[in-house]
C-alpha cells in the first residue's frame, strides 16, 4: 500500500464539508468588505522567500521544500502567500488599479516542520491583503473583517492580541538594548536563542522555553523603543477597534516569524488549543514590495491557518453544516434509473441534498442504504408512480409516507427536511 507523504493529510467526508463551508463563509465576509481572491502558483523561484520572509527565519532555514527542476532552477513549493502577493502585485502592475487593492487568498502551504497535532507540512491558509493604504484605519480594517469573519462562524472565545514592533530604523536601537538587558543572563539562553542572538534577536522574545521566558519577561517591550509616528499609529489603530467594539488585547513581547512586518503586527489564540498554537497571524509590511523592486507600496495582511480553525469551529456551526438533511432518491427497476436521476436533478437544483440510488438496489436494500446514508426522507419511484407523474416520500423519522405529485415532491421535501425531528 502506499501511503501519503508524512505531514500530509485526507480530509474526507463529511469534515470535508466543514472545510467548504468555513471557505464560503470567508468568502461571504471578504467580498462584502471588497476582497477579491487572487489565485497564485504554489510554487516560486526561491530567491522570493529569502529576499522577503528573511534569510535568517525559520521558515527560509528549516522549513522550505526547495528543489531545484530540470533546468536546475531553484523553486520552492509556498510557505506563506504574502510573498507570492507582492510578486504578483509588481509583475502585474497592480498598483496601476485605483488603490488601495483588496485581495484573498486561499490554498495550500508548504513547510518541512515537525508534525504534531495542529503542525504539518502542508496545511491551508486563508488571508487577505490590503495593499497601498498606510493609515491606521487600513490595519483597523483588515482586524474588522478578521473579526467579523471569526464572528461569522459563531467564535467568541478568541482572542486577537497585537503589538507594535516599530519601524525598521527603530530596529537596530531596540536590539542594542534587548541585548543590553539580557547580556548578563546571555549563557542561560536556550541554544535556539545562542543562534538568534547574532542572527534574528527579536525572535529571543518568541522563544517557548520557560527560562528563556522568565528572562525575556523583565526586558524593555519592543513598542516602547519604536518611533513616535509608529507609536501614534498602533494607539489609533487600537482607538478604532475599541470604538467598533473589537476586542484586542496588547501582548508587548508578541514578534513575527517572518522579517517583513513593521509597525502593527498580531495573532489570534485560541483558549481551547492555548497560546502556542496560533490561529492566526498578520502585521503590516510597508517595505516589501519596495524591497522587491517594485514601488514604496504599503501593506498589511493576515493569514489563518484553517487546519487549527476547523479543529476548533464553535459546535453549533459543526452541528449545522454536519446535520444538513438528506433525501435520497429510489428508483425501484431498471425502468426507473433515469427518472431518478431526473428527479435528483431537480431536487439538487433546488437547493436539496438529493443522491440517487444508482447500483440497482431492491426497495428494501435501498431502504437500508437510506438509512446508512443518514437521509431524512426517502422519494420512492416505482412504474406505477412514473406512469401518474408522482413519488412516494416517506419520512424516515417518522416512518409515515404520502404521495406526492412530481413537480411539489422539491417544496413537499424542503418543508420535510426543515421539520424538526421530536424527541
Ligand atoms: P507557528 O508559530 O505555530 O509556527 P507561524 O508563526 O509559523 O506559526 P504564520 O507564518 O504566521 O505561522 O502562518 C499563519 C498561520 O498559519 C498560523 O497562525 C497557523 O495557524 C498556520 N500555520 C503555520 N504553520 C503551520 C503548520 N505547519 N501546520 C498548520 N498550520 C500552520
Ligand atoms: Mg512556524
Amino acid at each position: 500500500m502506499i501511503r501519503k507523504v508524512k505531514g500530509t493529510r485526507d480530509v474526507l467526508p463529511p469534515d470535508s464539508r466543514l472545510w467548504v463551508e468555513v471557505e464560503n463563509t470567508a468568502h461571504g465576509v471578504f467580498d462584502g468588505f471588497g476582497y477579491d481572491e487572487i489565485r497564485m502558483p504554489v510554487m516560486e523561484p526561491t530567491e522570493l522567500y529569502v529576499r522577503s520572509v528573511g534569510e535568517d527565519t525559520d521558515i527560509v532555514a528549516k522549513e522550505m521544500y526547495t528543489f531545484a527542476d530540470r533546468k536546475g532552477r531553484s523553486l520552492t513549493l509556498r510557505p506563506e502567500g504574502t510573498a507570492g502577493v507582492a510578486r504578483s502585485f509588481i509583475e502585474n502592475g497592480l498598483g496601476q488599479r485605483p488603490q488601495p487593492l483588496r485581495l484573498s487568498y486561499f490554498g495550500p502551504m508548504f513547510r518541512y516542520e515537525k508534525m504534531q497535532r495542529g503542525r504539518y507540512r502542508q496545511f491551508s491558509q486563508i488571508g487577505i491583503e490590503l495593499l497601498g493604504a498606510a493609515t491606521p484605519a487600513a490595519d483597523v480594517e483588515v482586524l474588522l473583517v478578521l473579526h467579523s469573519f471569526l464572528a461569522e462562524l459563531g467564535f467568541d472565545d478568541l482572542v486577537i492580541v497585537l503589538n507594535n514592533l516599530g519601524d525598521p530604523e527603530d530596529r537596530p536601537i531596540f536590539i542594542e538594548r534587548l541585548k543590553g538587558e539580557l547580556g548578563p543572563s546571555r549563557a542561560e539562553l536556550c541554544s535556539d536563542c545562542q543562534r538568534r542572538w547574532d542572527a534574528n534577536p527579536l525572535r529571543i522574545l518568541d522563544c517557548k522555553v520557560p527560562r528563556c521566558r522568565e528572562l525575556v519577561a523583565d526586558t524593555t517591550p519592543v513598542a516602547d523603543v519604536a518611533n513616535e509616528e509608529a507609536r501614534a499609529h498602533v494607539e489609533a489603530v487600537e482607538k478604532g477597534l475599541e470604538e467598533l467594539g473589537v476586542r484586542v488585547r496588547r501582548a508587548p513581547r508578541l514578534v513575527r516569524g517572518l522579517d517583513y512586518y513593521l509597525r502593527t503586527v498580531f495573532e489570534v489564540v485560541s483558549p481551547a488549543l492555548g497560546e502556542d498554537t496560533v490561529i492566526c497571524g498578520g502585521g503590516r509590511y510597508d517595505r516589501l514590495i519596495a524591497d522587491l523592486g517594485g514601488a514604496q507600496v504599503p501593506g498589511i495582511g493576515f493569514a489563518i491557518g484553517e487546519d487549527r480553525l476547523v479543529e476548533v469551529l464553535p459546535d453549533a456551526f459543526r452541528s449545522e453544516v454536519l446535520g444538513r438533511p438528506i433525501v435520497a432518491v429510489l428508483p425501484v427497476g431498471p425502468e426507473a434509473a433515469t427518472a431518478g436521476l431526473s428527479l435528483s436533478r431537480r431536487l439538487a437544483l433546488a437547493g436539496l441534498k438529493a443522491p440517487a440510488e444508482v447500483t440497482g438496489r431492491s426497495l428494501k436494500a435501498g431502504l437500508k442504504w437510506a438509512g446508512k446514508i443518514g437521509a431524512r426522507a426517502v422519494v420512492i419511484l416505482g412504474a406505477s408512480e412514473i406512469a401518474d407523474g408522482t413519488a412516494i416520500v416517506r419520512d424516515l423519522e417518522k416512518g409515515e409516507q404520502k404521495v406526492v405529485p412530481l413537480d411539489d415532491v422539491a417544496d413537499y421535501a424542503h418543508d420535510l427536511l426543515a421539520t424538526p425531528i421530536e424527541a
